[in-house]
């Protein structure tokens, strides 16, 4: 099993803001009557030790667990434009490329560069690539650009010079972020321009998925991760559907993502994954394109 969506749970890879609103949106996301200050301060004592694992160490016993054989950590610029950001940056990718290092086999990463950094961006990521062993790139629009942002070329290129995938944000980020409004036909216009570089969209069973769905059947380039959907828990009822139709027309181009830490404070990665195995036998879905969804589809994209 290989999870293509993970993060390292460690405090200073995220931005104070962030992790403010991830503590915000998971008591939001608790009955009115449940949202106490007590609770309050159980989830921050809850998501402050989440965020300790600076060894990475945390997550390989997670993956233990659960089975998971590799997983990808990707790392988020959120520091463009800040003080010393580009230097916090640059210890993220050397303290990532550490841990690749340290997991070897495990874990492997993709390099975070926001496109407004322009021509310094554009250096940074053949740093990451070449230099921290990074093999792939990460893109959080909502920090607030499009994804046919003309400086992302450049970016595009690179990956495509290094044979490495793009995965980008998809959906709603915390209310204090940005929102696109140039999606789909921004991704569209930059899974054309480079179609020998593999485009995967996290969260792509959530939100507009139908959206997502009519992007990857049109362009072989595109992939759907199937992240976020533990908000809905183990009740929902949309994701056996929708895994369904990934399954019936896409099964070469979705993947198992789990987007740990930031979705895993109430259910863990083993958990979620018994439930999608249940799911499974719901769905009838064969031995050979669960083993896609579970490995091969992530295997080949990665190379
Ligand atoms: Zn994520």
């Amino acid at each position: 099993l290989i999870d293509v969506h993970a993060h390292l749970g460690h405090k200073d890879v995220f931005s104070t803001e962030f992790l403010d609103g991830i503590r915000r949106s998971v008591c939001a996301a608790l009955p009115p009557a449940d949202r106490t200050l007590a609770v309050e301060q159980t989830l921050r004592r809850i998501v402050d030790a989440r965020m300790r694992d600076a060894s990475g160490d945390g997550l390989v016993r997670a993956m233990d667990d659960a089975g998971v054989e590799q997983a990808v950590l990707l790392i988020i610029d959120f520091f463009h434009g800040q003080e010393g950001g580009e230097e916090r940056l640059a210890l993220i990718h050397t303290m990532h490329g550490a841990l690749v290092r340290r997991h070897k086999g495990r874990l492997r990463a993709f390099a975070g560069v926001d496109p407004r950094r322009g021509d310094a961006g554009v250096a940074f990521l053949r740093r990451a690539l070449t230099e921290h062993g990074c093999r792939g790139l990460k893109l959080y629009p909502p920090c607030g650009f499009e994804l046919d942002d003309a400086r992302l070329w450049p970016l595009f290129a690179l990956c495509r010079e290094h044979g490495v995938p793009v995965l980008t944000h998809t959906g709603p980020s915390l209310p204090t972020m940005a929102v696109e409004e140039r999606f789909p036909g921004s991704l569209a216009a930059a899974a054309k321009a480079f179609p020998e570089v593999d485009f995967i969209l996290a969260h792509a069973l959530l939100g507009a998925f139908n959206t997502h769905l009519e992007l990857a059947r049109a362009l072989p380039n595109v992939h759907l991760e199937i992240s976020g959907f533990q908000t809905e828990g183990f009740g929902g009822s949309h994701l056996a559907a929708r895994l369904g139709a990934c399954f019936d027309t896409i099964p070469r181009q979705v993947m198992y993502g789990s987007d740990w830490p930031l979705f895993n404070f109430q259910i863990s990665p083993k958990r979620w994954l018994e439930h999608l195995a249940r799911l499974r036998e719901g769905t009838r879905v064969d031995d050979e394109r669960w083993e896609f969804f579970a490995q091969r589809n992530a295997a080949r994209v990665l190379r």
